[in-house]
């Protein structure tokens, strides 16, 4: 058995969630999901970043003030749970939780100790979309090359941090493989940004700039704590990092994996910038950071600012939770961005869970009752030649570590696929009723369709949970009456 600690990202709350941000959700969760459907000690992690100059100015745009907009906000990123079906054992919220504060004061003092801190006057080109700032060969025009609006000039007093100590130290962990990124196209960029040198970075601002919101340097009230520094601190503080709490030793230094799940946007502060703050602390690296691409709407990256955001709950609402989940794994690439589309998510629910799930498992059962009146162990033999089921859950598991989801959906696929051939090929209907054939053919179908569901399970829980209904005896030892399981979603909205 092994013990993950896994988070996503926490993002910033300037606006409602979009759909973008449940593709990151629903990926950590299937991770979650299988390796406790594999016997091992899981911990997942969300969470928002409430300290972003973002916030602050999206609150002031709208006229509300800063803490009441962050929590409406906020409210509505931790709700995507329930809709998402994501299983979540935690979850912490940066400017109220009350871990967290005292955490980040840790973190930064842990780091001081080191002398890994100096003042500094510092002038720069800031984007706050992006939250950080930019070397004059980085923009586009002056423009951010992410946001693409003017990043603005900067100059102020700042502490910095000695990111350039870490450099060698954390270009060692990604090629030894201490610290593994995947897929391998991110680590290649982040190898290649190290190779380049680091320099120090501005880890604070001042009060005024910060518009007064965000967390006090430690000894220093006059400076704000970069908003970076204090999200990052969150995979930490959560786990009571700082007050004694033994849930840190627990979970971030007693785990076998430390994984983050992040969008390629932010890859550098995970895979350069949080690396150094734990080294500085003398904490355990993370283990693995699992790197998405974005989702598009017509080509366009969806984002909150741009006015192109897809809202999570009404597509949910539209086309079911399982639809969504599926087409986030099944078809989302792992490096090229993907294009959103309802028609897209339908079509591809529509294949693989109406017609192939869910037609398998009326098959299935509708055979049992007609050959065998239903009664599985019986009429249908239990102990018939067995489909290898640990074979495929191993094959899953070395997706699922490759961070590769179309892949790990595909073998659920296949199986399903073999089933559905299966039956055509053993026709049970044609075997004289009650005979050993018959019995050892249905007996057969039930199990693969057994392993089906089960595999489902931490990819499409709901879908999953009724094929299991389905298929379990009451206690008569019949199967439930047949019907469809998954139905069709385009002709109904035809
Ligand atoms: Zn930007």
């Amino acid at each position: 058995m092994t013990r993950s600690y896994i988070t996503v990202a926490i993002p910033y709350v300037n606006a409602r969630p979009h759909v973008g941000y449940a593709l990151e959700l629903v990926q950590a969760d299937v991770l979650a999901r299988w390796q406790r459907s594999q016997g091992h000690e899981v911990r997942l992690l969300g969470g928002t970043d409430d300290h972003a100059l973002k916030n602050v100015l999206a609150a002031a745009a709208v006229g509300v003030p800063t803490k009441q907009f962050v929590d409406q906000n906020a409210a509505a990123f931790e709700g995507l749970r329930v809709p998402l079906h994501v299983s979540f054992d935690d979850f912490i919220r940066t400017s109220r939780d009350r871990r967290h504060a005292p955490g980040v004061a840790a973190l930064w003092r842990a780091c001081a100790a080191r002398g890994d801190f100096y003042r500094r006057w510092y002038e720069g080109r800031y984007c706050v979309g992006c939250e950080q700032f930019y070397a004059a060969a980085d923009l586009i025009d002056g423009r951010c090359p992410e946001h693409g609006t003017v990043a603005e000039l900067v100059s102020e007093e700042n502490w910095f941090f000695r990111l350039s100590r870490y450099r060698d130290r954390i270009l060692d962990a990604i090629t030894s493989g201490e610290l593994a990124i995947v897929p391998e196209t991110y680590r290649n960029e982040v190898v290649a940004f190290l190779r380049e040198g680091l320099d120090d970075i501005s880890v604070s601002r001042s009060q005024d700039r910060a518009h007064g919101w965000g967390l006090p340097v430690p000894d220093d009230p006059t400076q704000v704590i970069y908003v970076w520094w204090d999200a990052l601190g969150n995979y930490v503080t959560a786990l009571g990092y700082g007050a004694g709490d033994p849930t840190f030793d627990t979970w971030w230094r007693g785990a076998d994996e430390r994984i983050h799940v992040i969008g390629k946007g932010i890859l550098r502060f995970h895979a350069v910038y949080w690396p150094a703050i734990l080294l500085s602390a003398g904490l355990p690296l993370p283990t693995k950071i699992c790197v998405h691409p974005y989702l598009t709407a017509d080509g366009a990256k969806l984002s909150k600012s741009a006015g192109n955001a897809i809202d999570t709950v009404s597509v949910v609402e539209t086309v079911g939770v399982d639809a969504l989940r599926w087409w986030f794994l099944r078809d989302v690439p792992r490096t090229v961005d993907a294009d959103f589309t309802l028609e897209r998510v339908i079509a591809r629910s529509d294949e693989d869970l109406a017609h192939g799930v869910g037609n398998l498992i009326h098959r299935v059962v509708t055979m049992v009752h007609r050959l065998a009146d239903g009664a599985v162990g019986d009429g249908v033999a239990p102990d018939g030649p067995v489909v290898d089921g640990s074979r495929a859950s191993a094959e899953i598991t070395a997706a699922l570590d490759a961070y590769d989801f179309r892949r790990a959906t595909g073998i659920v696929r296949a199986l399903v696929d073999d089933a559905n051939r299966r039956v055509d090929a053993t026709r049970p209907w044609e075997l004289p009723r009650g005979s050993r054939a018959a019995r050892d053919a249905l007996g057969d179908l039930v199990r693969r369709a057994r392993l089906v569901a089960e595999l489902l399970g931490p990819f499409v829980p709901e879908t999953s949970t009724l094929a299991r209904i389905a298929l379990t005896p009451d206690a008569t030892g019949r199967l439930p009456a047949s019907r469809p399981l998954v139905p069709a979603i385009a002709p109904a909205r035809a």
